[in-house]
């Protein structure tokens, strides 16, 4: 991917002086103003929807399916190569299961490792991928993965990414996991970072879009079509069509098709991963690879379908059992945990930590203000409330500190994330069992991204990225390796799509305004103007600026907040695009993010007082 480089050196020429070192805050609330401001502004602005009335036929150089990472990072790429570039998405809101990530970014050789003195090598890297995939995976894949994860390392960076921290993952040799400094979950901030970097090349996302099926022209791909939310058929013509569109472990249909086994089992996946790309491509002749292959995260919180990052076994959490007791070592891949955590009796684990764990991670302060981690003063209150024995909980606890002690855990030969013992208390703990988690399988593609059909060649036109994909995980993804693949594989979409549509004639972007994907769902009845409102939040006031326009409430601009980062992307993402929308703060709070949803809710409203 050397052409990657060059790419990288001009988004750093390109965005200079306007991300740099922008606190969070300061970057994450103007993009989700501007996404609220576009709207409206489109909304009122009758000349937008003219081709949209005239044709209903639309049109880009690359046409890419799906809003997640890998989509995300293919039009940033693809449009930084000079492409014009859309992307379609089906949701009313972006980020996909990307945004449900939470641990982080693996990558070898890498700066951040460098500076920490971390001798990872690409080779190790390559051996575990290959040995947690049950060797498994296209090896062809996995070493153009691997080689290329340094370099989008340095693109994130380039981009305005903090993936400077550097945490272990379960089932690699050395700490490779790259993440947010401040602990944050990584999906939280390389969404809202991705918004702004498509906002700022002026990339529309086209919501409430689902892409239906590829138009195909003797064998080459050559557009797609689409279905509003209203139900209006809308064509794309493209040079090449980028389908980014995810898994599909939020379709029981489709994976107990292929795993009768997982009937029932539940998801943690975003209701958008439904496989439509998997569907689309195979209409076309495209072959897939490994669609048995999924997995089941061992630990997501039983009331809230919560994914807890591995790192929190990585920090020092050990499993115990209804009985009090463990039961294996919590290192090793998530196909054997799971596994694991189903063979006891009652079928869940309750992930047992102390002050000290909780400290180390932001994460799980964020989980458990959801109050999804239960919290007792002493060791012998936590097993009171868990119905466990109290002393059989304490030897357990004794036994694994003597463990950590002497750098041997004889029962289960635990022998990574023993930097500290659980003997700080309060202690914690949270009820975990398996779901289906990620779907290894998909869509079969070489390493230019190109998808690979039945007769084993390219379909001109036809790209893939991310988890619609199989062959880079094989028969286990390690935690860490589904971000660096959306974006490792995502950027070389962009990049390969972009110079396929360039030998083509070129299709000068001809699209619908973003008033039809984005309208407001109702007319609003307000006064026109611009009002002010304040709400107290979880850290101090939010403040926030609404401008009223032809009636309806066209922006939203957040002016004051000393919110938590992580946990205020989602309401800038996703709640206040619907407020619009509805033209009413009756809307759904973000889960985890209620203290400062309602605080945004309540500035609206006091906002709006005057306005009525
Ligand atoms: P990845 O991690 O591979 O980027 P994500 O799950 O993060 O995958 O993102 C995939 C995105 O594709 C989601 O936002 C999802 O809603 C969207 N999507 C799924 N099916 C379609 C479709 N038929 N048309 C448009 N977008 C789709």
């Amino acid at each position: 991917m050397k052409k990657h480089l060059a790419l990288g050196m001009a988004a750093i020429l390109l965005l200079s002086g306007c991300s740099g070192n922008n606190t969070a805050q300061t970057t994450a609330a103007p993009t989700a103003a501007t996404t609220a401001a576009d709207t409206a502004a489109e909304t009122t602005a009758p000349e937008e929807t003219e081709a949209e009335v005239k044709t209903g036929e639309y049109q880009a150089d690359v046409v890419v399916l799906g809003a997640g990472g890998a989509g995300m990072s293919a039009a940033i790429e693809a449009a930084d190569a000079g492409a014009s570039v859309v992307i379609l998405e089906k949701m009313n809101y972006a980020g996909g299961n990307t945004s449900r990530s939470e641990g982080g970014m693996n990558a070898a050789e890498t700066v951040f490792q460098k500076e920490k003195g971390i001798e990872d090598t690409k080779d190790a890297m390559i051996n575990d991928t290959i040995t947690g995939g049950k060797e498994l995976n296209n090896k062809e894949l996995v070493t153009f993965f691997v080689e290329n994860t340094s370099p989008s390392i340095d693109w994130l960076t380039s981009i305005g990414m903090d993936v400077s921290d550097v945490a272990q993952g379960a089932g690699a040799a050395f700490p490779r996991m790259h993440r947010p400094a401040d602990g944050s979950k990584i999906g939280g901030v390389l969404v809202p970072k991705l918004m702004e970097n498509l906002d700022s090349r002026g990339i529309q996302i086209l919501y409430s879009t689902t892409a239906k099926e590829l138009i195909e022209e003797n064998g080459t791909v050559t557009g797609v079509i689409a279905e509003d939310k209203d139900g209006n058929q809308l064509t794309f013509r493209a040079n090449a069509v980028v389908i980014a569109t995810g898994g599909f472990g939020a379709n029981e249909d489709i994976y107990v098709k292929y795993r009768p086994d997982l009937k029932g089992f539940t998801t943690t996946n975003h209701p958008g991963a439904t496989g439509d790309g998997i569907v689309m491509a195979e209409a076309v002749g495209a072959d897939t690879v490994d669609m048995d292959q999924i997995q089941t995260n061992p630990t997501v919180e039983i009331s809230s379908n919560t994914v807890i990052s591995e790192s929190v076994r990585g920090k020092g959490a050990i499993f115990v059992n209804q009985a009090g007791k463990r039961f294996t070592s919590e290192m090793l891949t998530r196909d054997v945990l799971s596994s694991a955590i189903l063979e006891q009796p009652e079928g869940y684990a309750y992930m047992i930590l102390d002050q000290n764990v909780m400290d180390s991670m932001a994460a799980l302060q964020a989980n458990y203000e959801k109050g999804i981690i239960l919290k007792a003063e002493t060791l012998e209150e936590l097993a009171e409330t868990l119905e466990i024995d109290a002393a059989t909980l304490q030897g357990t606890l004794d036994t694994w500190n003597k463990a950590v002690a002497d750098k041997n855990d004889t029962e289960f030969g635990r022998d990574t994330g023993m930097d500290a013992d659980l003997s700080t208390a309060p202690y914690y703990s949270i009820k975990v069992a398996p779901a289906v988690h990620y779907t290894m399988g998909g869509i079969k593609i070489n390493t230019e991204t190109q998808v690979i059909n039945q007769d084993g060649s390219p379909i001109p036109g036809l790209y893939a990225a991310g988890e619609v994909t199989g062959g880079v995980h094989g028969g286990n993804r390690l935690g860490g390796n589904a971000v660096a693949d959306i974006i490792v594989f995502g950027r070389q979409a962009g990049i390969s799509a972009a110079e396929f549509a360039q030998s083509q004639e070129p299709l000068e972007a001809v699209l619908p305004s973003e008033a039809k994907a984005l309208a407001p769902a109702v007319q609003g009845n307000f006064k026109d103007g611009t009002y002010e409102g304040t709400a107290a939040g979880n850290n101090g006031d939010v403040s926030v600026k609404v401008t009223v326009s032809g009636g309806s409430i066209t922006e939203i601009i957040i002016t004051e907040d000393k919110e938590t980062e992580s946990i205020f992307a989602g309401v800038l993402r996703d709640m206040i695009p619907q407020i619009i929308q509805k033209q009413s703060t009756e809307v759904d709070s973000i889960s985890g993010a209620t203290v400062s949803s309602n605080a945004v809710k309540a500035a609206v409203e006091k906002a709006l007082e005057t306005a009525k």
